[in-house]
């Protein structure tokens, strides 16, 4: 839906209307695509016409800045406004672009507060562009309500779509990609946690998650308890200087971590589906059933911990879990 522009208003979101510099310059004769042959694909953003008036969501740069698209730079380019969480961060890859429009701050704590000139910008006719630090805004970030009043305005909203840490790690985690939830982020306390990963336990999806490098051990070993033997993949610092990608059984990848400690940097990670078992973990659970046929839980872990090389509590732990079946 276009809207007609009535002009500009003043706002209260701490925004400015545009310079001048952001008005779009009428494309001169000799330098226009057709005057030199090019009917399409223009890539010289300085004669792009303006975008229609709405709100855009644009995707941004999750570590590489030069995974930004030509179109959110063309539309930030033409933006009389773009809120974003921390005008820093958003500033830097501006200024890599040489994009000069105003920036307001729009993060969860005063989202309520200034929401409200987004809508009244909208209302004029201003191009509205949402950003957040890094990534897709909406997936765990912030805009969902942004986005659903100005749906109930009437207003037009566009995706410019691009990075996203939720997709990247799916990708690269080998796990199946063809069904999957996004999960976000786990409660930090380990009950609440484990309540949650018990209701999506039956899920028949690849599970994504985001989670701070702080806690990864302890969440690891909380999904090898809940989940059981599912293969997963850490990924960290995706398209940055220390991408990593870890893939292997839950519970050995809980392990590693538990003897490496928490790693540095942004982490997602990806579980394979239920009903979807990991070899090599199984293999673990295969050798501690048989192992608990005939001995304690105690005497089965550490038997397995010495054929496998997993550690003796990681062992235990899940030997305990499978106990739990065995002798109910
Ligand atoms: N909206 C963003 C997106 O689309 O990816 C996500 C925002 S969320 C607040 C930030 C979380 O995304 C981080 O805690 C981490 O779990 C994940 N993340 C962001 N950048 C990442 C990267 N380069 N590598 C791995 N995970 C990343």
């Amino acid at each position: 839906m276009t809207r007609r522009k009535p002009g500009k208003q003043k706002t209260d979101d701490g925004g400015s209307p545009p310079s001048p510099s952001h008005a779009q310059p009428k494309p001169s004769p000799e330098l226009s695509a057709s005057a030199i042959g090019v009917e399409s694909e223009r890539t010289d953003t300085r004669h792009a016409s303006k975008p229609a008036p709405g709100l855009y969501l644009a995707a941004t740069p999750i570590g590489n800045l030069a995974d930004v698209t030509m179109r959110v730079i063309d539309v930030a380019r033409a933006a009389d406004v773009i809120a974003c969480e921390d005008t820093r961060v958003t500033g830097r890859l501006l200024r890599r672009y040489g994009i000069t429009a105003p920036m307001v701050s729009y993060y969860e704590h005063n989202a309520a507060k200034v929401r409200p000139g987004l809508l009244r910008r909208l209302q004029g006719g201003d191009v509205v562009v949402l950003m957040s630090d890094a990534g897709t805004p909406l997936i765990s970030d912030p805009g969902y309500r942004l986005v659903g009043d100005a749906i109930d305005a009437g207003h037009g909203v566009f995706p410019l779509p691009g990075p996203s840490a939720l997709l990247a790690a799916l990708q690269v985690s080998g796990l199946p990609t063809d069904r999957f939830l996004f999960c976000g982020f786990l409660p930090s306390k380990s009950a609440a946690r484990k309540k949650q990963l018990a209701q999506i336990k039956d899920v028949p999806a690849t599970l994504v998650f985001y989670e701070s490098p702080r806690r990864l051990p302890a969440v690891l070993s909380d999904m090898a308890d809940v989940l059981g033997a599912r293969a997963a993949a850490v990924a960290r610092e995706l398209t940055k200087l220390h991408e990593d990608v870890r893939r292997g059984p839950l519970m050995q990848l809980a392990d590693a971590f538990q003897h490496s400690g928490p790693p540095k940097g942004e982490i997602v990670i990806v579980v394979g589906p239920a009903g979807q078992r990991d070899d090599d973990a199984e293999d673990v659970d295969t050798l501690l059933l048989r192992s608990l046929e005939t001995l304690s839980v105690r005497d089965a872990a550490a038997a397995v911990a010495d054929v496998t090389g997993i550690s003796k509590r990681t062992v235990y732990e899940r030997a305990l879990e499978l106990s739990k079946g065995t002798r109910s």
